[in-house]
């Protein structure tokens, strides 16, 4: 069994429809297809890691309601540890309301997030041993900043790795990016706490220096389709991405992710996590979906091997 991992992120129910044009302001479109699937980043990744053989425990909070009850019946159907998904006696579930173009597959987002991003300090002493007792904390944007803050306090206080992906982008304290172990952004997030436009290894490593002033030791950014690029640990360099044929790309960063703190819970060094982690999203790629289009362990040795 390898390291302990604990995701500490958001669940949202995404409730996707699909019609022949996005509605205008006003407008009622009647649509073709309806699909509700667990999302939210932090579920997201979590679920990679856990199907790509982390030791994981997922922390997330959920409502009283039909898309909580779905989530925990999601997990429960994935064998995950359900002990640290929270439920708010107030709040609803998160969503996400997405609307795709069935031709030209230009999508509209509404995001809702409510529970998840409610954690007060009631939940925070309820999660504090389980985030003290990990070897590696992932954590990303879609929860409440303070509680974020405060579990990143409590990993650098005791020991635990701490790998951000800084996902959406937002503007963040300097104070909370040098506490940080590994960060992970792609190329649009990587220019919005740099500055660097990335389009290339060249920016890349630019970013990663920046990055590297703030006190933050390793970078991984990725790249898409071009792949990752990281520094840190024993050197630095670009890992191509393997070459797929995506049908869907969504969620391509959380699996990747999720791989890549498998990898590390195995005591790999930060090249070949990156590497593992553009196997494991190479994987998801291929499949329509984001959490369900996970890959299990099995297929990524098979490519892997
Ligand atoms: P995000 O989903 O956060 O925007 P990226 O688009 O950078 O993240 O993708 C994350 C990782 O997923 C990449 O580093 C790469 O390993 C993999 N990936 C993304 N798109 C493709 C693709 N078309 N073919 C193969 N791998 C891909």
């Amino acid at each position: 069994m390898g390291k302990k991992v604990v995701v500490f992120g958001s669940y949202v129910a995404d409730l996707t429809g699909t019609g022949e044009h996005l509605p205008r302001p006003a407008e009622t479109v009647f649509g073709e297809t309806f699909r509700i699937g667990p999302g939210g980043k932090g579920s997201n990744q979590a679920v990679a890691a856990h199907r790509a053989g982390a030791d994981l425990r997922l922390i997330t909070k959920v409502g009283k309601d039909v898309f909580g009850d779905l989530a925990l019946a999601f997990y429960e159907k994935e064998r995950m540890d359900t002990q640290f998904v929270l439920v708010d006696e107030e709040a609803a579930t998160g969503v996400a309301l997405i609307c795709v173009d069935e031709k030209t597959k230009q999508n509209q987002i509404l995001v809702v997030p409510s529970a998840c991003t409610r954690f007060g300090d009631r939940d925070l002493r309820q999660i504090e041993d389980i985030i003290r007792n990990a070897d590696i904390l992932l954590l990303q944007f879609e929860i409440n900043m303070d509680a974020l803050e405060k579990a990143v306090d409590i990993a650098k206080e005791h020991e635990v790795l701490i790998v951000l992906n800084p996902a959406p982008a937002r503007e963040v304290s300097r104070e909370l990016l040098s506490k940080i172990d590994i960060i992970t952004p792609n190329e649009m997030e990587a220019k919005a706490l740099t500055g660097v436009e990335v389009t290339n290894e060249e920016s890349a490593l630019q970013a990663a220096q920046v990055f590297h002033r703030m006190g933050i030791p390793s970078v991984v950014i990725t790249m898409g389709e071009k792949g990752a690029f990281y520094s840190g640990g024993s050197g630095q360099g670009m890992i191509p991405a393997r070459l797929v044929k995506a049908v869907d790309t969504t969620g391509a960063g959380d699996a990747f992710n999720g791989g890549l703190v498998t990898a590390l819970s195995e005591g790999k060094e930060l090249e070949e996590a990156v590497r593992f982690g553009n196997t494991t999203a190479s994987l998801s790629v291929q499949k329509f979906g984001t959490a369900p289009s996970m890959p299990y362990r099995r297929e990524i040795d098979r490519e892997e091997a």
